[in-house]
């Protein structure tokens, strides 16, 4: 490092805080009177600073005072340091950091690193910084990284330079005002705070702020370094104001120590007793052992606070600043000399060297001769002036560029003075000399060795004097000599290590050239080869070109056979293979889908063939067995009728016999009333009783006779209604069936659209999918343009190269260059057009995809309102169905009612008649009974009595429907048949009886 060492004082600042709002409450006096920039008077006592700021500064007056030239300072390679000293809450946080993010209220460390940036922003472009921050707490002698928790107990070390500095402190690099803001928060969010009751933050740990500025010219490599320290301190006042007990005690105790060492270190410097300063008492006092009394620019912010309250603190603090005030500081710039400038001094410590022999070697024989009494010239003299030349050669700066930076180690002024003090001596000696001299020489002897003698004396004493001084000197050069020479062996080192290395490059080198020549030697062989190849591919490619065109005429006709027009293919193909092979390839595709599309429609369509094949076959069942239903109800219609021609005959026979009865009763009573004329009076009561009879049984039968015309006038309307029903139930059979048919029909033309629309839809979804294969297929095709296109252009460019190495021996070939130039490009424009197309093509499919959408979108909402109508009308038949259903179920129960109303019939006949004498009778027949009754008259007027039962209970009988259903089964079948079925059997049965 070369300094240029400038001796000032630190910098005291004084800075009085208003009062706060306790202790005015409190109705604290207002201590401080200021008089003028630097003074203030407290008690009665005036304390002198380099400035005082009264209660009304703002952060940037205070900031433009004082801080704003450190910054500058240190961006000039010096070091800075500033300090708060203060009582707690006597505004030191305040002054060194305020409201951080507060414009009117930040404190210095804040407008420092926004001051910071603005001063490099505006600096020469050719410099080049580095800036780090580190941020760390002294909390009872222990450093505490802020920045890092976990390093909280870090030490103090010494640089190579002997200046101490924190060992392992985060170093966070920074690049804006922001940045180290950034820092700045998260640091202060990791600060300990042990609360007392004076201050609740930071009160009692020294907060320091580091601020590293490396600097570097681009061009000179010239190196500057400044470091800037921000310490807030911690509160300065008696432990017992803090109220502190136990362990915070001694926690105050040892900060106070650490504050103690710092007062120490200062009242040893304040009283230049530089002997020892007590700088390793504490760790704070190591650290910025250079800001105080060392290598920087210090300036020290001692906060008061104004309140009677606090006068003994106040006046403590301010003392501490006087003392402060008289310390002396040696700041110099930081700088790191480079090997050129290194080389520089050690020529001229060389030249300066060989001078200064070359001097005392003058002097040394100038001395010798005045030894010997020989009386030197005026002229022959050493003078002073070789010397002073000697000097300034040695006091010449080392850096042209930088004159500013560099301080001649004497100035001309304390030369001048130095030389007044050499002459007063010298005639002090004279004097000496004079008064020493005997007095038997005579005296005019004494006056002309005198000024001899004085001269020789002071010559001598002189050149005894310089040679002391110029063997410091070269002791001193002796071992920059030294130094320089190492740097400059290192250098050699270097060099040899860098010619080495440039020599197996050079081999190295050698080697790649040869393999280059081989290398191309191949490549002249591998491009007559791909010549041939080139025009062997020429041919092929024309073959190719006629069988696509062949194949693409098939695929044309084969798109026509298969698509429906859609796919056109272009007639005639000359372009490049790749394009008509792509087009080829497209068509290809396209066709594939659309077979794709055609052979799923085709199973598809078969599978509704089966699907309507297998509706078809029930339909079919269904109407078999309605047929079946109306077979069986024309049958019982049938049945009905014979049954009532069966009636109607009986009721012939009936009337027949009643007619012949009749007559062999007129013909009885003839013959009675011959036969019986003698006997009519002796057997008059006697024969009354068998006409009175025949009488009864008259009016019987006629009443018989009635209720069965009666009866069967009865089951001719019912006949006729019947047959209505039937004729109506027809109707609305044939009616249902027409309404199926045309369901079934409308089913059918349904669900051909739903085909249709469906495959609508897997034709554009088809039709997706073949876009996003084109689009894969332009993409793959784009790639392999680009792919072609780089291969050209490194073609073009290595051709090029070729070119103009072989230009100067050869010109035939930059023709057959020229040529193959020409012909790459017209393959690269091929391959352009083939891009253009395969991209309009795309913006086509792009156009025709959201049409394509938007008819999906409509088809797919037609099928579903097809769907829905389907569905209704599904529902409407299912309805009808049903109706149809409920109707014959409705037909079903009238018949099985109109049985029930007639069974009474047969119960009374075949049931409750069933004394033990009719047990031939047929249960059966209705007019068995009445036969047989004919015949035993009285047993059937018993039976016909028992018969007539009340209808309750005949009804009760012919219900049971076991009995009935006993009797059927045994009598027809034996195995279970259906209701109505055994209905007509047991009709049948009786029409047959
Ligand atoms: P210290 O750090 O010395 O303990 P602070 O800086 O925290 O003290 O100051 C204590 C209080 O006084 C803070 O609320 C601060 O805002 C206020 N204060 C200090 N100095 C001033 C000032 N010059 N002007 C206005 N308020 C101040
Ligand atoms: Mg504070």
């Amino acid at each position: 490092m070369a300094d240029a060492p400038a001796e000032c004082n630190i910098k005291v600042l004084c800075r009085f805080r208003p009062l706060n709002q306790s202790e005015i409450l409190r109705g604290d006096q207002f201590l401080p009177k200021f008089q003028g920039d630097d003074t203030v008077v407290v008690g009665g006592k005036s304390y002198a600073f380099d400035r005082v700021f009264p209660t009304n500064t703002t952060q940037e007056q205070v900031y433009n005072t004082c801080a704003k030239q450190i910054v500058k300072d240190v961006l000039c390679g010096y070091n800075g340091t500033i300090f708060a000293y203060g009582q707690t809450s006597s505004g030191k946080t305040h002054t060194m950091e305020g409201k951080l993010h507060d414009p009117h209220q930040m404190g210095i460390i804040p407008r420092i690193a926004e001051d910071i940036f603005n001063h490099i922003f505006a600096m020469d472009e050719n410099l080049e910084f580095h800036i780090k921050v580190s941020y760390f707490e002294i909390y009872m002698d222990k450093i505490r990284d802020l920045l890092d928790v976990t390093k909280t107990n870090l030490s103090v070390h010494e640089d190579k330079n002997r200046v101490p500095y924190v060992k392992g402190c985060t170093e966070r690099f920074v690049s804006s005002p922001d940045e180290v803001m950034d820092v700045i928060d998260e640091g202060k969010n990791n600060r300990h705070v042990a609360v007392t009751n004076m201050n609740e933050h930071s009160s009692r740990s020294h907060s320091i702020f580091l601020i590293n500025i490396k600097q570097e010219h681009v061009e000179t490599e010239q190196k500057l370094c400044g470091k800037l320290y921000l310490v807030d301190l911690a509160g300065s006042e008696k432990v017992s104001k803090t109220g502190a007990a136990g362990a915070v005690l001694d926690e105050a105790k040892n900060i106070n120590k650490s504050l103690s060492a710092l007062g120490n270190v200062i009242s040893a410097l304040a009283e230049g007793t530089k002997t020892h300063v007590p700088y390793r008492d504490s760790k704070m006092t190591r650290i910025l052992q250079d800001s105080l009394g060392g290598n920087c620019r210090t300036t020290m912010f001692i906060c008061c606070s104004p309140s009677s309250y606090n006068d003994t603190e106040t006046k403590s603090t301010l003392m501490f600043g006087q003392r402060a005030k008289t310390i002396r500081n040696t700041a110099s710039i930081n700088l790191e000399l480079t090997a050129e400038q290194w080389k520089r001094k050690y020529e001229k410590e060389k030249e300066k060297n060989k001078t200064l022999k070359e001097t005392i070697q003058k002097l040394e024989s100038e001395l010798n001769r005045w030894r010997n009494g020989e009386d030197v010239p005026e002229t022959e003299r050493t003078t002073s002036e070789i010397v002073t030349r000697i000097e300034s050669v040695e006091e010449r700066p080392i850096l042209d560029n930088d004159t500013s930076s560099i301080v001649v180690r004497i100035s001309e002024e304390e030369r001048q003075k130095y030389e007044e003090e050499i002459r007063k001596l010298y005639k002090q000696l004279d004097d000496k000399v004079l008064a020493y001299i005997p007095h038997t020489v005579p005296s005019f002897c004494c006056l002309l060795l005198l000024p001899l003698l004085a001269s020789s004396r002071g010559d001598g004493d002189k050149v005894q004097a310089e040679l002391g001084r110029l063997q410091v000197e070269s002791d001193c050069a002796k071992a920059e000599v030294k130094e320089v020479l190492q740097a400059l062996e290192e250098l050699a080192i270097n060099y040899d290590q860098k010619s080495q290395e440039v020599e197996e490059k050079g081999l190295q080198n050698q080697l790649l050239a040869e393999q280059l020549s081989q290398k191309m030697a191949s490549l002249m062989e591998l491009e007559a080869e791909l010549s041939r190849m080139q025009e062997v591919s020429g041919q092929q490619r024309k073959r190719i070109a006629e069988v696509l065109n062949g194949l693409m005429r098939d695929l044309s006709e084969f798109s026509s056979i298969v698509g429906n027009g859609e796919i056109k293919l272009p007639v005639e193909i000359s372009g490049a293979i790749e394009e008509e092979f792509t087009v080829a390839r497209l068509y290809i595709s396209k066709i594939k889908s659309e077979v794709k599309s055609m052979v799923k429609r085709c199973r598809q369509l078969e599978n509704m063939q089966l699907e309507c094949h297998r509706k078809m076959e029930e339909t079919g069942r269904e109407l078999s067995s309605c047929q079946l239903l109306i077979s069986q109800h024309e049958a019982k219609i049938r049945s009905l009728t014979e049954y009532m021609q069966s009636v109607e005959q009986k009721k012939r026979q009936l009337e027949e016999s009643h007619d012949s009865l009749s007559e062999e009763l007129a013909k009885l009573q003839d013959q009675g009333n011959t036969e019986t004329h003698t006997q009519k009076i002796m057997d008059g009561n006697v024969k009354k009783a068998p006409r009175h009879q025949g009488e009864s049984h008259r009016g019987l039968h006629h009443k018989q006779l009635a209720r069965l015309r009666d009866e069967i006038n009865e089951k001719q309307r019912i006949i006729d209604d019947l047959n209505d029903r039937n004729s109506k139930l027809e109707l609305e059979l044939a009616q249902i069936r027409a309404d199926f048919e045309r369901l079934k029909s409308q089913d059918s033309t349904k669900s051909e659209r739903l085909e249709e629309l469906s495959f609508l839809h897997e034709r554009h979804e088809q039709t997706k999918q073949d876009l996003k294969g084109l689009e894969e297929t332009v993409a793959r095709e784009l790639q392999t343009l680009h792919n072609l296109r780089k291969l050209f252009v490194q073609d073009l460019t290595s051709r090029v190269k070729k070119s103009s190495e072989m230009e100067p021996d050869d010109s035939g070939g930059s023709c057959t260059q020229k040529q193959k130039i020409s012909f790459l490009e017209n393959n690269l424009d091929q391959l352009t057009k083939v891009h253009k197309q395969l991209v309009r093509d795309n913006a086509d499919l792009r156009c025709e995809l959201p049409k394509l959408e938007k008819r999906l979108r409509s088809t797919a909402e037609r099928v579903k309102a097809l769907e829905t109508a389907l569905r209704d009308a599904k529902e409407g038949a299912m309805m009808d169905r049903r109706r149809y259903q409920q109707e014959v179920d409705r037909i079903k129960d009238a018949m099985r009612a109109k049985n029930a109303m007639r069974r009474p019939h047969a119960a009374q006949i075949a049931k409750p008649v069933r004394p033990k004498q009719l047990t031939v009778c047929s249960p059966t027949n209705p007019f068995y009974a009445y036969i047989r009754a004919t015949e035993h008259a009285n047993t059937y007027s018993n039976a016909l009595f028992q018969s007539n039962v009340t209808p309750q209970q005949s009804t009760s009988v012919s219900c049971n429907p076991n009995s009935v259903q006993n009797n059927t089964s045994e009598v027809h079948c034996g195995s279970e048949v259906d209701d109505s079925n055994r209905h007509y059997m047991i009709q049948q049965e009786t029409a047959a009886s």
